[in-house]
Formats: structure tokens, C-alpha cells, sequence
């Protein structure tokens, strides 16, 4: 339950002066519904208006706040196109406010001839002479307290102008209360940070452009309670796992090493480290719950099948969770070959599954005769009963749910939580891993296997695409299979539907009958059907968008044509990449450009030629783009900051997550006094989901 002090916080923003449903809507837009998500909507920028000057004194384009008697009012004929003027002067010039369409009885109020007045606003030179459009503000002498010396521009949206929304977040940080301290005292020692509440109000009142700096003291505070939170409530939910009762799993070897002695290879170092890792999890008491993060190609399959094979040589099930029926059979046909010099009995199920075969597979599941299940969501329907499984390996861990996750885990024994091994191919930053996988441990395997030959990756011009045809020709001809990426149009796939097939059409007219297309808006049976014509060799050349899936594996694919490079993310270019250079022949990809290309493009690309390595593609990445980008809409699992941004309070990560341990090893259910004070501060930041686990409260 949310404590009552924060009641305040989580009220509608149209419970403030002047904020109606139209107004409401509009808020929602920019920033959220409630109070809170006002006062985490930054000012970006700042108005300053403390020059005063004389009028003979002003500079070109100047924001100023004049002291001026108002004169005359230039009334244009009431529907005249021409603008409402009002001459005002002190003892050294004249300007004139000048009002398109005003509303004549308020201009009349507002200036009285003859009165002084404060106008603030920007001052500019017209005809040779000063003038002020739609002042920001026009106020007696004695009212210029409401006058702010130094304005907070915030991010706007339609139908909201700046003043307004300076003065509704105003409003809705006056409806802020003071927090009871959960920050460290030596910690603020340290960094010099104020309390929450005064940061909060230094945050909405900048005194300078520097002070709506991400690294502006106030700023950092605030980051630092959001990354907190977020590291405390994954290290509540990581301490939670682990208290979970697991079973103890000891690996004999027996079935390992009869796979590891018909392995045409030897593991790499990143391998046989990811699997101790595994292999020591399994015979803890408690569940296992780590991540293992790997590029395309690193070999994790063989790394998941280890694993599966403690708990097969414990008497006891596993199961592989992959994302798509493609992925599933294919995963089954590596494991039946790695594992083929032992007795494991490996099936898979997927939708495609009906009738007599699917209950043969349900009945050996149920006996205990299937040791390794692979499938698809088909293997934790209802009706699927395990004799006994206590692990299971998700692929593509971020393509599924939290409920799918849970389906999957609740097939296990009563009382007993399984062990689960989540794979990732989307290499993520050192830093965003603790804040998306911090409630997991993480093996990473950074070494590629040996004996592959790096990719060719080149970077050419798009006018030069005749050339390409040309060397297209003369790759087929010595028997290579070319995937044909299409540029991406916009944010929408029927765009870029249009681009496959045009280009589809166009490739077809040069190379004949042996060109696929392969698109997202395909059935899924169609596209299985695609990938293995070209997996099987009946096409030389598959035009695509970017749906070409996930781990997809043709050896023989050694030429990778990218159009319009430049337009793709960096992640995801990678990604593209990783299909080709799977085979002992040596790969070409070749990175077409547009005309139009922008430095961070340029950057891209260079990065691309130079480097194979996912991890470090994924920090370049970082670098050139936002956290949110790097991890993309599709990858999702990132958690939304609002105040923290990932690329500017990088530092602040590593320290929240010590400080989260630490917290949690003195006072492990958040009951001592700062204990309560940080559940308050969950609360704020929503992210209170593990509190509930904790005893008292
Ligand atoms: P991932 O699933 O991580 O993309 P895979 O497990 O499919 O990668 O492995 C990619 C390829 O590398 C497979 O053909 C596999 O047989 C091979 N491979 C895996 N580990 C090694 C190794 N240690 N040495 C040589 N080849 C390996
Ligand atoms: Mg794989």
C-alpha cells in the first residue's frame, strides 16, 4: 500500500488551478496524468529576465523586463490585417508592444495611457525601432515579484505554451511535500547533495542554464533516488529468487562428457567459465536465475544443452523456451546432433503439434520418458505435464513475458522453484546490464569461437549499385547465397513492405527465378517455408526486411547486402550481420549508403567496419545514441527513467547497486528507520512490486 505522505504526489493534475480535461489531456502527453509525473518533467532550458536596461541601453534581441509609462494605443480597425500597437517610453527611447488579433477591452485594462508599467518579454528592431511582441508579462511596478528573474523552459506539447507550463508544474511542485531522508548521510556528505525536497525545488527553480544540466547537483540527487529505487527493488527481487527453495543438482559428468568427447571442437574459455557458472548455481540450494548474454554465434546452444544435461543426469527434466517455431526446430536438430552418442531422449513441441503426435509427446512427458523438451508457448499449456522438471532455458529471454516466464516455471515440482537459464543475443553495455538484468547473475560469453574468418564488411555508395549487381553475379556463380536487406522507409511496415518488393521485383529481373522475399507481414508458415528454400539452396538471393529472424542459421548465406546503412540503428545492423559469416567460407557484407548521411551515421558505419564484437558495438552504441534507443521498443526489458538518463548517470549505477546490497545485507526487509524512509521512496518511483515480499512493514 502507498504510505499516505505520498498521497499528494499521486493525485490527477487536474486537481490544479487552471488545469482542465482539455489541458489535462495535453499534460498527459508530455509528461503523465498524476502530480508526480509533473514534477518529473524537467525544465530543459531557462528565460533569463533580470536585465532591466534603459531603452537606449538595449541589446539586439535582448529578453528584458522594461520599466516604461505606457502612451498611445495605435488601434488598427477592428478585421484591419494590420497588428494592435501600443507606444510606451521611459526617459531615453520608445518601443512599441505590438498584439496580432488582442482582445481590445484586456490590451485597454491591461496598459492604461498615462500608467507604469513592468513588460517583460524579448525586445526587438523593427524599421529602426524597438518593439516587443506579446509580452510574456505586463504587471504594475509593485507586482514584479511575479515576475521570475530566471524562467524554466520545459519541454512543451500542443496546446500548452511555455508560460503555462512553467506555472502549472509550479503549481504541482508546490504540492510537493518534504520526504523523510533515505539517502546515506556520508553519502550526501560525499557528494555534496541536498535533501530530496530542496533538490526537487532547485531542480524547478534554475538559477542558471547549468542548473538544467543532467550533472547539475540537484539533477544528480534526484537521478540517484530514481537508479536507487530501481536497484533496490531488483535486489529485492534477486534475494527473493534466491531464498526460493531450488533443488540441488550435482553434475556427475556422465552424460557432459559423453557430448563432450563427439564435439568436433573444444569449448572456449567464455564457455567453460559461463558453464561453471551454471554448473555452481545448480548445486546451490536455492534457484538458479542468471542470464547468459552472447552475440550471435558465440556458441551459447551448446553452452544451454550442458546445463540441461545436470538435471537429466540428476534423473530429472529440462526445457528449452524458444521464441518461434523456426528456432525451435532448429534448436532441436543441433541438440539431437551434439547430443547423438548419448541415450538422452530429446523432443520438441510445437504449435504445429496436433493430434496423435502431440499426445505420443504429452504421454512420454508425462512418464518421464522425454528428457529435453524444445518448443515453443505450446510447451507450458495446461494440458502439459511434466514428470519432473527442474530446468528451463529461455532463448530470446526478452521476447517473452513475465507471465510466460511464470507459466513455464509453475510446471515444476510443488514447492520447489526451477532453475532457470535465460539466453540473450542483444549484447547489452556493461552499465544498462545492472539495471535491466540486476535481478539476474550474468555469465557473458565474449569470445567468439575459433576458426571462424571475420566478416568483410564494406561501406559504399548507393549510386554504385550496378557494381554490386555485378559482384552479386560473379558470388552466386561460385556458389554463395545473398541475403538482400531492404532499407527501412520509415516507422512503418507497410513502407517498408513496399521498398521488399519493389526491390524483390527488381532483383528478380536480373537473377531470375532464384530470388525469395521474406517480410513481417507474412504467415508464419509462409516464411518457414521461405527460409527453408533458401536454407536448402533452391534460392541464391532472399530479399528482406528486417524481420529475418533472430539466430536463424545458414552457413552457406556469405554475402550480406544492406541498403540504405545508414538508416539502420547500430544494434541493429549488427544483428543483421550476424546471419552472415557462419560458414568456413569467407563472408562479405556490404553496407550501402544513401546521399544524405549525417556524422552519427558516418559513425556508425566506421564503427561497424572496425569491429565484430557485439559488446563493443553495444557501448559505441551507447555512446552515439540514448540507453532507451540502444535497447530499442522491441527489446524492451529496459526500464523507464524519468528523471535518471542512463547515458549522463552511468556512474551513478555501479554506486546504487552497492548501496542496494548493502542496504538490504543490514536490513533485509526495510524495517529499520531508513528501511522505512526507502520504501517510501519505491513507492515514489513506482516501483514497489517486491515490497510485498518483504515480512514486515
Ligand atoms: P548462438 O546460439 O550463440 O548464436 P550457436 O550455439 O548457434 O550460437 O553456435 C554457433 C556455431 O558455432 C554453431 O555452428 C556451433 O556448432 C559453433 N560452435 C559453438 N561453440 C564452438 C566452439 N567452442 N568452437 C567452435 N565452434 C563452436
Ligand atoms: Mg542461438
Amino acid at each position: 500500500m502507498r504510505p499516505e505522505i505520498l498521497y499528494p504526489f499521486f493525485t490527477e493534475t487536474e486537481s490544479l488551478p487552471g488545469v482542465g480535461k482539455r489541458i489535462a489531456a495535453n499534460l498527459e502527453k508530455v509528461a503523465g496524468s498524476r502530480i508526480v509525473d509533473l514534477l518529473w518533467h524537467m525544465p530543459v532550458e531557462v528565460i533569463d529576465r533580470r536585465a532591466s536596461p534603459a531603452l537606449k541601453d538595449i541589446l539586439f534581441d535582448q529578453i528584458a523586463t522594461l520599466e516604461v509609462t505606457i502612451g498611445k494605443h495605435d488601434s488598427a480597425p477592428a478585421k484591419s490585417k494590420k497588428p494592435y500597437r501600443v507606444w510606451c517610453h521611459d526617459d531615453t527611447g520608445t518601443v512599441q508592444l505590438v498584439f496580432f488579433h488582442p482582445r481590445r477591452d484586456y490590451i485597454l485594462t491591461q496598459l492604461p495611457e498615462g500608467e507604469k508599467r513592468l513588460i517583460s518579454g524579448k525586445v526587438e528592431v523593427y524599421n529602426g525601432q524597438l518593439q516587443m511582441s506579446h509580452p510574456d508579462y505586463m504587471l504594475p511596478l509593485e507586482k514584479r515579484s511575479e515576475i521570475p528573474e530566471i524562467e524554466p523552459v520545459y519541454p512543451l506539447t500542443a496546446g500548452i505554451s511555455g508560460k503555462v507550463m512553467a506555472r502549472i508544474i509550479g503549481d504541482a511542485a508546490k504540492k510537493a511535500v518534504a520526504l523523510p531522508e533515505w539517502l546515506d548521510k556520508s553519502l550526501m556528505e560525499r557528494e555534496q547533495w541536498p535533501s530530496w525536497f530542496e533538490a526537487l525545488d532547485a531542480a524547478h527553480h534554475p538559477k542558471s542554464l547549468s542548473d538544467t544540466y543532467s550533472s547539475a547537483t540537484a539533477r544528480m540527487r534526484l537521478a540517484y533516488d530514481e537508479i536507487l529505487a530501481n536497484q533496490l527493488a531488483l535486489e529485492i527481487m534477486r534475494r527473493q529468487t534466491k531464498k526460493k527453495k531450488g533443488r540441488i543438482m550435482e553434475a556427475s559428468g556422465k552424460l557432459s562428457s559423453q557430448v563432450m568427447d563427439n564435439l568436433p571442437y573444444t569449448l572456449t574459455g567464455a564457455q567453460q567459465r559461463s558453464v561453471q557458472e551454471i554448473k555452481a548455481d545448480m548445486v546451490e540450494p536455492s534457484a538458479m536465475m542468471r542470464l547468459l548474454q552472447g552475440d550471435v554465434g558465440s556458441g551459447k546452444t551448446v553452452v544451454a544443452l550442458l546445463a540441461m544435461l545436470v538435471a537429466v543426469e540428476n534423473g530429472a527434466q529440462a526445457a528449452i523456451l524458444a521464441p518461434t517455431e523456426i528456432l525451435a526446430r532448429q534448436h532441436y536438430k543441433s541438440l539431437i546432433e551434439m547430443a547423438k552418442s548419448t541415450d538422452v531422449n530429446i523432443a520438441v513441441l510445437t504449435g504445429r503439434d496436433k493430434g496423435k503426435a502431440r499426445d505420443a509427446i504429452l504421454s512420454d512427458l508425462a512418464s518421464g520418458e522425454i528428457d529435453i523438451l524444445i518448443g515453443t508457448h505450446a510447451i507450458f499449456q495446461k494440458d502439459v505435464i511434466y514428470h519432473d522438471l527442474a530446468m528451463a532455458v529461455i532463448d530470446e529471454q526478452h521476447r517473452f513475458g513475465v507471465e510466460q516466464r511464470m507459466s513455464l516455471s509453475a510446471k515444476g515440482k510443488a514447492g520447489i522453484s526451477m532453475d532457470i537459464l535465460a539466453m540473450t543475443a542483444t549484447p547489452i553495455p556493461r552499465t544498462l546490464t545492472l539495471t535491466v538484468y540486476g535481478d539476474m547473475d550474468v555469465s557473458r560469453l565474449d569470445e567468439k569461437p575459433p576458426g571462424r574468418t571475420p566478416v568483410d564488411t564494406r561501406v559504399m555508395a548507393l549510386t554504385k549499385l550496378d557494381n554490386v549487381i555485378t559482384a552479386a553475379k560473379r558470388a552466386i556463380d561460385d556458389g554463395a547465397r545473398i541475403y538482400w536487406v531492404c532499407p527501412l522507409v520509415e516507422e512503418s511496415e507497410l513502407l517498408d513492405l513496399a521498398a521488399a518488393e519493389e526491390r524483390y521485383r527488381h532483383v528478380s529481373q536480373i537473377f531470375g527465378e532464384k530470388v525469395g522475399l521474406i517480410h513481417g507481414k507474412m504467415k508464419a508458415k509462409d516464411k518457414e517455408d521461405v527460409m527453408s528454400d533458401f536454407s536448402a539452396g533452391k534460392l541464391d538471393i532472399l530479399v528482406a526486411t528486417t524481420v529475418i529472424e533472430v539466430g536463424v542459421d545458414v552457413p552457406e548465406a556469405t554475402v550480406m547486402i544492406i541498403e540504405h546503412a545508414e538508416r539502420f540503428g547500430l544494434s541493429q545492423l549488427h544483428q543483421l550481420r550476424g546471419r552472415i559469416g557462419r560458414g568456413a567460407d569467407k563472408s562479405t557484407c556490404l553496407l550501402l549508403y544513401g546521399s544524405v548521411m549525417g556524422e552519427t551515421a558516418k559513425a556508425r558505419l566506421t564503427i561497424m567496419r572496425e569491429t565484430e564484437d557485439g559488446f563493443i558495438i553495444a557501448e559505441e552504441d551507447l555512446k552515439l545514441r540514448g540507453a532507451g534507443e540502444v535497447l530499442g521498443t522491441r527489446q524492451s526489458g529496459l526500464p523507464k527513467f524519468k528523471v535518471a538518463s542512463l547515458e549522463d548517470h552511468t556512474s551513478l549505477i555501479a554506486m546504487a547497486r552497492d548501496d542496494a546490497r548493502l542496504i538490504l545485507e543490514k536490513d533485509p526487509d526495510l524495517s529499520k528507520e531508513r528501511g522505512k524512509n526507502l520504501r517510501v521512496l519505491l513507492y515514489l518511483f513506482e516501483r514497489d512490486e517486491g515490497v510485498k515480499y518483504l515480512t514486515s512493514g
